[in-house]
């Protein structure tokens, strides 16, 4: 039916995903066979791990991951079933070489290395102990312009 009307999603969790569904990023199931089928991973295995999730929203605790529940969390307990593929990536890395303002690398006493100059991911520093998202872009092109700049002025 969902193939169809492109609605029951967000009838059932108030988001829309049909977008989603139309370029195949979200599949819909009719059982959890037809999951652990189309993506060849074991169906005895993702059996256990719904039943595993659904307890953890019922009791409202996370054994396994200790993962807040949110208060709008719902069992998994009827089809359609909506899956799309998900893996870890890194977004960003907070750690890397000292550098000041002027895009110079300093060494663990803070003295500036002499023609050495770093800008973007291998710097680490610029945002503190936490990154404001979407300023990583900002920090490689502020700090990588300033380094060019350096360099350039250095010729
Ligand atoms: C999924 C994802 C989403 C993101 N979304 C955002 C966002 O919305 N806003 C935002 O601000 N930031 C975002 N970021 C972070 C941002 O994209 C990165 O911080 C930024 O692209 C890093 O740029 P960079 O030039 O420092 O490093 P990179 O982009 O990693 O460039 C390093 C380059 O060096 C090359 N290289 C590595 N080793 C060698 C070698 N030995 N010799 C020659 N070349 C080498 C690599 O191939 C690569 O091309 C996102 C990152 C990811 C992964």
């Amino acid at each position: 039916m969902c193939w169809y009307c492109r609605s029951c999603c967000r009838a059932q969790s108030g988001w829309d995903i049909s977008k989603a569904i139309k370029k195949d990023v979200v599949r819909t199931f009719e059982s959890l066979d037809d999951v652990a089928d189309f993506y060849q991973i074991d169906a005895l295995e993702l059996h256990k791990t719904i039943t595993s999730y659904n307890h953890a929203v019922e009791t409202k605790h996370d054994t396994a991951f200790n993962k807040p529940i949110v208060r709008s969390a719902t069992p998994i307990t009827t089809p359609p079933y909506y899956v799309m593929r998900l893996w870890p990536k890194v977004h960003y890395t907070m750690g890397g070489v000292a550098i000041n303002t002027k895009s110079q690398v300093l060494d663990f006493k803070g003295n500036i290395i002499e023609g050495l100059f770093a800008a973007g991911e291998v710097v680490g520093g610029v945002h503190g102990a936490s990154r404001l998202g979407s300023c990583a872009i900002t920090d490689c092109i502020v700090f990588g312009r300033i380094a060019g700049n350096q360099l350039a002025q250095n010729k």
